[in-house]
């Protein structure tokens, strides 16, 4: 019997036995299961910042989870060993059940991130571990490229208290690098900026392929979405995309042409360019990150000209 799966916008239907794009959701006497449902191919206490999310908890510590998949197929992935179909037969992996999962980050007092690879493919797990987690007050995270299906936004809102989203490119440059779309994006972009969740995007510049009229071109758009915080991230040669390394200075320039936008928080990734936050409001410098730690100025989540800083800032 053919059925449907609603994880992601692709909403595939499928055959007896058939896979998904993803790889790993499987119609197994009608229902579609993950197939590798618990099995963690990456386990790590990362600082915060690494997600990126420079408003959520700064200077803390999370529990990232990997199980492997993805709906999307970047010809730059950084992350394309846990993540692309061709390795899914090769990489080992370790069945963490939820409970374990969450009670590790109880212990460590810790929030736990759901990461590395697209967690909106194996969701039921991550919807199991972040319901626990919830009735535990661990804080949920999610890194996701965002390309979810309606349903799938809605079943996430409840749990997840702050979302690092990539935004790839405009609609062509989904079509070329990564055989998706930025349609579904830009979509969970308006209606996670509508929520009180915390919500960071991050787009990866390949200097060559986005020029400074894409990163105006995008910038707009996020802001008139109401997007608070935007990460430009340096690229590194990874997978199948040999282009060499954005540079320092490719960088330096989007960055000046973002800040032009009314976001009021623009950080440079991949690089020590434009690490710190200051108060939209009156310039203060409210968060100093250093490469190991972060020092934050600010009291009760404000700055001194009572400017309350956007995000959650922790206890
Ligand atoms: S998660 Fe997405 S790609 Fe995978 S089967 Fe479901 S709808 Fe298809």
């Amino acid at each position: 019997m053919k059925a449907k799966c609603d994880f992601c916008y692709r909403e595939c239907t499928l055959s007896e036995g058939q896979r998904g794009i993803c790889h790993i959701r499987v119609n197994r006497d009608g229902a579609i299961v993950t197939e590798n449902y618990g099995e963690v191919v990456a386990l790590a206490l990362d600082p915060i910042e690494k997600k990126p999310l420079y408003h959520f908890r700064p200077g803390s510590r999370t529990l990232s989870v990997a199980l492997f998949g993805c709906n999307l197929f970047c010809s730059f992935c950084q992350n394309y060993s846990i993540s692309q179909n061709e390795f899914y037969q090769r990489r080992p992996s370790r069945y963490i059940p939820p409970n374990v999962f969450v009670q590790q980050a109880i212990e460590e007092k810790v929030s736990v991130s759901f990461t590395y690879s697209e967690p909106i493919v194996w969701q039921d797990y991550l919807l199991d571990c972040a319901r626990m987690a919830k009735n535990a007050a661990v804080p949920t995270i999610l890194v996701s490229s965002g390309t979810f299906s309606r349903a799938s936004l809605s079943r996430m809102l409840p749990f997840i208290d702050a979302y690092s989203i990539d935004l790839k490119g405009d609609e062509s440059f989904y079509g070329r690098y990564s055989k998706g779309s930025a349609k579904p994006v830009i979509a969970s972009l308006e209606a996670l900026a509508k929520t009180s969740a915390t919500v960071e995007v991050t787009t990866l510049l390949i200097e060559g392929e986005h020029t400074l009229s894409d990163v105006k071109e995008l910038g707009t758009m996020l802001q008139s979405l109401g997007i608070r915080v935007w990460h430009l991230s340096r690229y590194h040669p990874a997978y199948k995309l040999d282009h060499p390394a954005t540079s320092e200075s490719f960088l330096q320039e989007a960055l000046a042409v973002a800040k032009e936008l009314k976001i009021p928080h623009v950080y440079g990734g991949n690089s020590r360019q434009d690490q710190d936050t200051y108060c939209p409001e009156c310039s203060a410098l409210l968060i100093k990150r250093f490469p190991h730690h972060v020092k934050t100025f600010l009291q009760a989540g404000k700055c001194t000209c009572s400017h309350q800083l956007y995000g959650d800032m922790g206890s």
